[in-house]
């Protein structure tokens, strides 16, 4: 794509009043824009990478068997009566055109609407287990929405539930989601901690959280740095310095940033909306269930949390908007030429989708800049240095030397992925 018909442009600045770090990058990348605290529109480039990031998401929830749907924003009140969850401060309320008082919620969570309907198809342990999941703009009245991204009041959510005739039926797809849940983090780039956790509004019993390390995060967890073994600060009986309880390794106090996390939800949610099934014997139970949420658009803020530098974003190549940057510097004939052919080769090899052709005029300070800013994985500069060298400039975003390399070299480089540090 050619960067002159990107409708959104870079900035200097980011907007008074944003302190968060993944909100600055991204606002001045123009990934995305802030309409209001804590609500942003995705601009294209920041939506490519929100796609990128739900394509990882939905390939790890498919291999575990989540069957992808899609449920309304709208949640009527008597879906949320039966739970006592109507009434709670999270909610944005809204009324119908006759209504007197609000009769809808916007969706802040979805375990009432998914049980209602599964309901209405499951009758028998025959019917039993299934998972399904959305990817779906989440709306929370959220008290502090200072963190950018990672807390929006508008924001993307990945919510997965799990339905089972057993407890130990869930017990192993528990497992299963969590592996999945590791396998999306890294392959975002990040390391996350699986955390022991409360469950706030969802559920009476532990939860699991996903946490990654970062200085803003607003979590605090205890760490054991031997094992990984790790409790949230919030119903954990642990202290820094003291010995793991799974390893005797030592225990560090770590601020961390919780990218998802999982319930076992037990019967709450059934037995409120009349989930039941027949077992063998023809006895009705209720069913047991499994909530497993990732908050998309908090990931793509923890990637820029975890991966950036004075200069702006180092997208991992799994998410990165594009996956080079062709950048030509000088505005000669030769120069346009020389780059126009570089990009045409590159688009062959990766697609126009792929490729991010910085042919503005503008100046070689400007361009390199924006350039970092953008922190798409691989650089490639045709200017009237390299038209005398006959090869072009390759960099790497996450490391600090260039490369003059032939064309052939420059394709083996980057499909090989290769460190060009010598
Ligand atoms: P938190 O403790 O951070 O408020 P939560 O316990 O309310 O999170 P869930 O309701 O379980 O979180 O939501 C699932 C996931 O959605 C969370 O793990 C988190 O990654 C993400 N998430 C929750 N609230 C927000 C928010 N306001 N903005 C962005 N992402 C969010
Ligand atoms: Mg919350």
């Amino acid at each position: 794509m050619l960067q002159s018909k990107l409708f959104s442009k870079t900035t200097k600045n980011s907007p008074e009043g944003e302190e968060a770090r993944n909100a600055q990058l991204l606002i001045k990348g123009g990934f995305v824009f802030k309409n209001s605290a804590g609500i942003y529109s995705f601009l294209p480039l920041g939506w490519k990478v929100a796609q990128k990031v739900m394509d990882i998401i939905r390939e790890e929830m498919n291999a575990i068997g989540g069957q992808e749907m899609f449920m309304p924003a709208l949640i009527e009140k008597k879906y949320m009566e039966p739970t006592s969850r109507w009434n709670l401060d999270v909610g944005f309320f809204a009324k119908g055109l006759r209504d007197k008082e609000p009769h809808f919620v916007l969706g802040w969570s979805h375990e009432e609407v998914l049980t209602a309907i599964a309901s209405k198809h499951v009758h028998s342990y025959k019917d039993l287990p299934f998972a399904a999941y959305q990817i779906q703009t989440k709306f929370r009245n959220e008290a502090r929405a200072k963190s950018g991204l990672l807390r929006g009041r508008e924001f993307m959510m990945k919510d997965l539930y799990s339905f089972h005739a057993t407890e130990s039926d869930l017990e192993s797809y528990y497992e299963r989601a969590k592996e999945a849940y590791f396998k999306v983090f890294e392959r975002c780039g990040l390391k996350s901690f699986y955390t022991l956790a409360g469950g706030g509004v969802f559920t009476d019993k532990f939860t699991h959280e996903f946490q990654v390390l970062s200085d803003v995060g607003e979590d605090t967890i205890f760490l054991c740095e031997e094992c990984g073994y790790a409790e949230n600060e919030e119903i954990s009986k642990l202290k820094g310095g003291d010995a793991c309880p799974k390893c005797s390794g030592a225990i560090a106090m770590k601020k961390s940033i919780e990218v998802g996390n999982i319930f076992n939800q037990g019967t709450k949610y059934s037995e409120s909306l009349g989930l039941y099934f027949t077992d063998e014997k023809g006895e009705k139970h209720p069913v047991i269930m499994g909530a497993y949420g990732i908050g998309v658009s908090r990931l793509m803020a923890t990637i820029v949390e975890v991966h950036n530098d004075e200069k702006g974003i180092l997208w991992p190549e799994s998410v990165a908007p594009f996956k080079v940057h062709l950048v030509s510097l000088g505005d000669s004939g030769e120069v346009t030429e020389a780059a126009s052919k570089v990009y045409e080769s590159l688009v062959r090899h990766f697609g126009e989708f792929e490729v991010l052709y910085d042919e503005r005029k503008a100046s070689a300070g400007e361009k390199l800049n924006d350039s970092d800013l953008l922190g798409i994985p691989w650089r490639v500069v045709v200017s009237e240095k390299t038209l005398a060298a006959k090869k072009v400039e390759l960099k790497r975003r996450s490391e600090g030397e260039s490369q003059l390399v032939n064309e052939e070299e420059f394709f083996r480089a980057v499909a090989n992925n290769v460190n060009l540090k010598k």
